[in-house]
């Protein structure tokens, strides 16, 4: 039986990295950066001011003090986004607003309060001077030219996951697009006769398909574009059809159809159409699983990853098996899912050797982080996921793990306090 870790690899091994294309600043959220980004400007552009206040030469106000002004002519007005006409000459200043660019002659800005401006307000005094009371060094408020990025220097590296911030430093060197590794398509089709879609009624014997909701919504949340195909009913006929759909994609994900009883039906039609290996995985829930890839247009090879059909089965083995994959057709190098340690209060038993994911509520009292489980663990108990916040562990080699025992939690949803997010 394989482990969890050696599917993996197998997994990984086939799931291609995803192109690069030009992409929309914002549509870029999230996505990996495919080249470096070297800018093609000095950021900030021109020395400009980092307060309101006088721009001035500190030569000339170097004996100012609190009560020793030093009273200059002020030449004129400066906002941002504009350029002054005029320079500051010996014995003269510009009043200018923060980010506006430093005038000729000036080499330092003295803020508002430190000047007599408000009581010249207060007493209807002219404003055509300014006394300045604290003795600036030179280059004090100025925002030099390149000091944030330098033109020619690398903004940002290949690689790296563009964040709300690496959007910001892209728009501020004058970008409207970057080359991001593009999203990966996954078309998901759930198998079974007993397949209802939610929406509809729902008749006997049926159930609705909810594996189709789960998948596609771990598919979006870990970047990849869900495309939902539908409910293939367990003969060949109808898995042709909706696979067919599904070969245009970058990933093909199914449900069902892979425990003992009846995974013919799949297995044959996959086989046929790619390679398929049906494994079992040391790891419970989710032990049987298929994994191959698909021959699709012009002979391209689609990873297909064969979940159970159990809802929490499929779900825990897409967290295990799926989201790396995805993570790494996005370009990522970072594919573990945030783990913790933590102190377990109940019990989980291990009957066979596998890898038991258990699914649990972590909290943190204090300084350490505690876990128990959400009761009835059986593969179908789907509210147990929706109640969980994360999937303790007690490992292959144990029968059981229990009260006090620390345990390893792999985190559903990760906040500090981990609360559920
Ligand atoms: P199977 O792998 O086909 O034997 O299915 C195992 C269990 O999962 C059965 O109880 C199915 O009814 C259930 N199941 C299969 N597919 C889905 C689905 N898409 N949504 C909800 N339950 C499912
Ligand atoms: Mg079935």
């Amino acid at each position: 039986m394989l482990s969890v870790e050696q599917a993996r690899e197998k997994i990984l091994a086939l799931a291609p990295v995803m192109e690069a294309e030009d992409t929309p600043l914002l549509d870029a959220l999230g996505l990996v950066l495919a080249e470096d980004v070297v800018s093609p400007l000095d950021i900030p552009h021109w020395d400009n001011s980092a307060m309101d206040g006088y721009a001035v030469r500190a030569e000339d106000v170097r004996s100012a003090g609190s009560r020793s002004p030093v009273v200059i002519r002020v030449i004129g007005r400066l906002a941002a986004g504009q350029v002054a006409t005029q320079v500051v000459q010996t014995g003269t200043a510009i009043r200018i607003m923060t980010g506006a660019p430093m005038p000729l002659g000036a080499d330092a800005v003295v803020p508002f309060e430190d000047t007599d401006e408000l009581a010249r307000k207060a007493t209807n005094g002219s404003l055509g001077e300014i006394g300045i009371l604290v003795a600036p060094s030179r280059g004090n408020n100025v925002r030099p030219r390149g000091e944030d990025v330098a033109k020619g220097v690398v903004a940002l590296p290949k690689g790296i996951v563009l964040r709300p911030g690496e959007l910001g430093v892209l728009a501020s060197l004058g970008y409207a697009t970057v080359k991001a590794v593009r999203r990966p398509v996954v078309a998901i089709i759930a198998t079974g006769d007993e397949l209802t879609t939610p929406g509809g009624p729902l008749g006997e014997g049926k159930i609705y398909d909810s594996n189709s909701f789960s998948i596609a919504g771990l598919v979006k949340r870990y970047g990849g574009v869900p495309r939902v195909l539908g409910v293939a009913r367990d003969n060949q006929a109808s898995l042709y059809t909706l696979l067919e759909e599904g070969l245009s994609a970058d990933m093909l994900i199914t449900s069902a159809g892979v425990s003992k009883g009846d995974y013919d039906i799949v297995k044959d039609v996959l086989a046929e159409r790619g390679e398929i290996a049906f494994w079992s995985v040391r790891m419970r829930p989710a032990r049987p699983l298929a994994f191959g890839t698909l021959r699709g247009q012009g002979g391209r090879r689609i990873p297909h990853l064969g979940l159970p059909g159990n809802p929490v089965s499929a779900m825990v083995a897409f967290e295990e098996l799926g989201r790396p994959a995805i993570l790494k057709m996005l370009g990522r190098t970072r594919l573990d899912k945030p783990t913790i340690e933590a102190v377990l209060e109940d019990t989980i038993v291990n009957h066979d050797g596998r890898r038991v994911y258990a699914r649990a509520v972590v909290t943190r009292r204090g300084d350490a982080y505690y876990v128990r489980t959400t009761g009835p663990q059986g593969s179908n108990i789907l509210t147990s996921m929706a109640q969980a916040n994360g999937l303790a562990i007690c490992p292959e080699d144990m029968p059981q793990v229990g009260p006090g025992q620390r345990v390893q939690v792999r985190m559903l949803d990760w906040d500090e306090e981990g609360e559920r997010s």
